[in-house]
């Protein structure tokens, strides 16, 4: 999906791809440490600094953002900061889970059966 630059996009640098990637992983800060061989201090540095610049609050955001918007993994991607609203229907990950969590089982089962 093709659009047009903001001046606003998140642009991750090479290791914010790698923690990012890791956090996807479900990785948690000392396995990202141990992973990448760099300090766990460093790994939180990365990811406070992820957070404020894709304007989440936590780690547990930052993860729902990048399933928002997984193309911020790849070299030269921007991505546009802040967290979908609530109910979106984009068919991303992040929202496809956030939404069938809300709904009944068999309502959530034809949604995703669906696709959104
Ligand atoms: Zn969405």
């Amino acid at each position: 999906m093709k659009r047009e630059g903001h001046k606003d996009d998140v642009f991750f640098g090479r290791n914010e791809r790698e923690v990012g990637k890791w956090l996807l992983a479900g990785g948690d800060p000392k396995v990202i440490a141990g992973g990448m061989e760099i300090a766990i201090g460093t790994v939180y540095k990365y990811i406070n600094g992820m957070c404020a610049r894709v304007r989440v609050l936590d780690q547990q955001q930052l993860v729902l953002w990048i399933l928002q918007h997984p193309s911020c993994l790849f070299q030269g991607v921007g991505s546009v900061p802040g967290l979908h609203i609530e109910g979106c229907e984009c068919g991303s990950g992040g929202c496809l889970g956030r939404l069938t969590a809300s709904l009944p089982p068999d309502e959530a089962e034809k949604l995703l059966r669906r696709g959104v």
